[in-house]
């Protein structure tokens, strides 16, 4: 047998060990999905006093809980989502999609967070004139939960968050935009900021959870639309992320 065909069995199994770990994140994902969203409605039933009164030092360990199961639960959400956005062989279920209502949809999930760090966040965007994008929803969902989610988490408390869409009409593209004036990115971690599992010092001493998984998935899913994804940054002084997807014509 030449060289060529072994390379070519070879990288034939590759893709079938590939396609069964693929399968099996998959499914034990979807499984601790299924156990997450039932503690988390437990503790909620608590929180709501549906179960009864609690008392100061209940609710406050109820909250805790709380708040690591939704943690647990966004990790597993990413980690569903990585799986997806690595594996081409899934499909994206692309429709047309308002983009300014999905943005405010997302906005309205990081009220809280944002709060909790006295951050606020600014958004512009057109008045009118802003054309749909034919989109998997629920993956430019993850994209902009992932940069905003980003934002917060490596900004300082009482800072700002500015976000922007607008219509580049001479590319026909929407951009979205996220800025913040955090941490920022050192320049020699800003070549592997895209890289699976990859999270810079700064970052892991500022924040302890963290995956390094969402700007690998973010970058995916933004090419599989046909998008780009860039960012400037500067260490100690905050980071814009930049993502530009194709727009359909105004109708
Ligand atoms: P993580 O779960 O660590 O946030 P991401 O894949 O979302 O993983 O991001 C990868 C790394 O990129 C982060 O760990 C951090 O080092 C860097 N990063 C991403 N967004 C920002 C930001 N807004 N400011 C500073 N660093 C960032």
């Amino acid at each position: 047998m030449d060289e060529i065909e072994q390379l070519k069995r070879e990288n034939e199994e590759l893709k079938k060990v590939n396609a069964v770990k693929s399968d099996l994140i998959s499914i034990s994902a979807h499984q601790l999905r299924t156990s997450l969203s039932a503690i988390k409605w437990t503790l909620r039933m608590f929180m709501d006093r549906d179960l009864g009164e609690l008392t100061p030092e209940q609710d406050e360990f109820i909250k805790k809980a709380f708040n690591s199961n939704e943690q647990m639960l966004k990790l597993v959400n990413k980690l569903l989502v990585m799986n997806h956005a690595d594996d081409t062989s899934i499909l994206f279920n692309f429709k047309e999609v308002e983009i300014s209502e999905l943005l405010d949809n997302t906005l309205v999930e990081f009220s809280d967070e944002a709060k909790k760090k006295f951050i606020k966040i600014l958004v512009t965007r057109p008045e009118s004139d802003l054309p749909n994008i034919s989109c998997d929803k629920e993956m430019i969902h993850v994209v902009m939960q992932n940069l905003i989610e980003n934002a917060i988490k490596y900004s300082h408390p009482n800072s700002r968050v500015a976000i922007e869409l607008k219509h580049n009409k001479e590319t026909n593209d929407i951009e979205f935009s996220v800025h913040d004036s955090g941490i920022g990115i050192g320049s020699k971690d800003k070549e592997k900021i895209f890289n699976k599992l990859f999270r810079a010092p700064n970052a892991v001493e500022k924040e302890k959870t963290g995956s390094g998984l969402g700007l690998f998935a973010t970058k995916n899913i933004v090419e599989r639309h046909k998008g780009k994804i860039w960012f400037e940054s500067e260490d100690g002084k905050g980071t814009t992320f930049h993502v530009s997807l194709p727009a359909l014509p105004l109708s």
